[in-house]
């Protein structure tokens, strides 16, 4: 059935206007004024409602074996949870470890998904070795429309890669086209920090940020950069948590390195203060790299407005309080990494952004859906609203206001990093590919209508 969206305000990257969108099967098929409707029409009034296209989140965990556990999630609680937050479409990370096989891999993670995610979803593939033989299936994987790889600078006995490696993986992404995302932080000053904070009985997850300071996840940076304009590789630099890290991205981005720079939400409204909280309430803040001073906030989101900083993602990476943020009761190099917030994104750029001034409408469209389209080889199909692009929209509610509570998140983990915040909007109605998946904020979708998107190169 036809879905006429009328008299919504819709909101792209570059313009915000009324109108009507029709959509029919997949796809937008005519933007205009008064659009008509025949009689087999479903008609959505949004009147007084933003029409914005999908949101997609460029860097997700769901299936993550990590540090001596796996994340909560399934693809069936975050789909849901993501669409319910006006996502629709996810970028996972498929991490496996060093010594597995990364076209095995491919297929456990896709096994994850397929059939039963309610969202479209893709994935970058993580590099954690670089050999004869990886290479080869690295190859077969951008074959199969797996545009983009991952590099961890950090956890190098687990996924990370050495120098020598970082540099073939960056050749062959040159070669082949595909961007390379990283997680950069100098593994070796993590690691010798740490033992110095444990060794002066320094515990607790307060710890946690001293262990790993703005500059070690700086000095990440920079020796990406360095390796980037040596290869002339595409890089984007994931979850960058401080000032400093953006300032080293944008000086090498001066002098012609491609380099594209990510941040996720909990940097934008959490702080320090959290993971400091006693009695272990502050593991449920741990994250790498950490939730820095309050006084990057303010940076990060000029940032982004000034496009130093291009999109907003959320790492979720989504572990229990109990159970399994407390295997670092006694460690904090043990508590797992990671905030659950698939589900808040959207919300939160909203209300603590654009509410409040500091990143426009336009924009938060771009950082939290155009540009992710953009980079890896989504757009026009994800990404906008346009006549032929995929009918992905988000009618939302600028003023509903409600709170964040774990009691009625979608997520499966038992805390929420925003328990009792108030929000001011939320998303409505939300269409993937033409259908309905949630109205009136309920989920009322199909699990399983979610498709892999196969992605072409886009970098030479
Ligand atoms: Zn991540």
């Amino acid at each position: 059935m036809p879905i006429l969206i009328r008299n919504g305000t819709i909101v792209t990257a570059c313009d915000t206007y009324v109108a009507d969108v029709l959509c029919e099967g997949e796809v937008i098929v005519a933007i205009g004024r008064q659009l008509p409707a025949s009689d087999h029409t479903q008609v959505i009034d949004a009147t007084g409602k933003y029409v914005f296209p999908g949101f997609i989140d460029p860097h997700v965990h769901i299936y993550l074996p990590f540090m001596g556990t796996f994340a909560k999630d399934t693809y069936e609680t975050a789909s849901r949870a993501a669409l319910l937050g006006g996502t629709t479409t996810i970028i996972e990370m498929c991490c496996p470890s060093r010594n597995e096989d990364p076209l095995m891999a491919l297929d456990l993670w896709m096994s994850q998904a397929a059939g039963i995610s309610a969202c479209d979803y893709t994935f970058h593939m993580a590099v954690s070795r670089f050999d004869d033989t990886t290479e080869s299936a690295l190859r077969q994987i951008v074959d199969r429309g797996i545009a983009s790889f991952k590099v961890f600078l950090a956890y190098k006995d687990f996924f990370g890669v050495n120098d020598s490696e970082l540099f073939k993986t960056l050749q062959l992404a040159k070669e082949l086209g595909v961007i390379v995302t990283a997680h950069c932080e100098n593994e070796t000053l993590v690691a010798e920090l740490q033992a110095k904070l444990l060794a002066e009985g320094k515990t607790e997850p307060r710890w946690h940020e001293p262990s790993r300071p703005i500059q070690v996840e700086t000095s990440g940076v920079k020796h990406l950069m360095t390796f980037a304009e040596l290869t002339g590789a595409h890089v984007y630099v994931v979850h960058t948590s401080c000032h400093q890290a953006v300032e080293a991205a944008a000086l090498a981005r001066r002098r012609g390195v491609d380099v594209w720079v990510e941040t996720v939400i909990p940097y934008l409204v959490l702080d320090d203060t959290y993971a400091q909280r006693l009695d272990f309430e502050g593991a449920k803040f741990v994250m790498s790299p950490p939730i820095r001073n309050r006084v990057h906030q303010e940076h990060l989101w000029n940032a982004i407005q000034t496009d130093e900083i291009h999109t907003v993602a959320t790492d979720h990476a989504p572990f229990d309080f109990h159970g399994q943020k407390e295997m670092g009761l006694n460690d904090f190099t043990k508590i797992p990494n990671g905030i659950p917030t698939i589900q808040h994104r959207v919300d939160l750029l909203y209300s603590y952004g654009v509410r409040i001034g500091r990143i426009d409408l336009c924009k938060m469209v771009d950082c939290a859906s155009t540009q992710a389209a953009k980079l890896f080889g989504l757009f026009p199909r994800k990404g906008t609203i346009a006549v032929g692009s995929d009918a992905d929209i988000v009618i939302y509610d600028p003023n509903y206001p409600h709170h964040i509570s774990a009691a009625t998140h979608a997520m499966a983990t038992d805390y929420s990093a925003f328990e009792g915040w108030p929000l001011e909007g939320r998303s409505d109605t939300v269409l993937v590919r033409g259908k309905v998946q949630v109205q009136d904020g309920q989920f009322v979708g199909t699990l399983g209508h979610g498709q892999f998107l196969r992605r072409q190169p886009t970098h030479f």
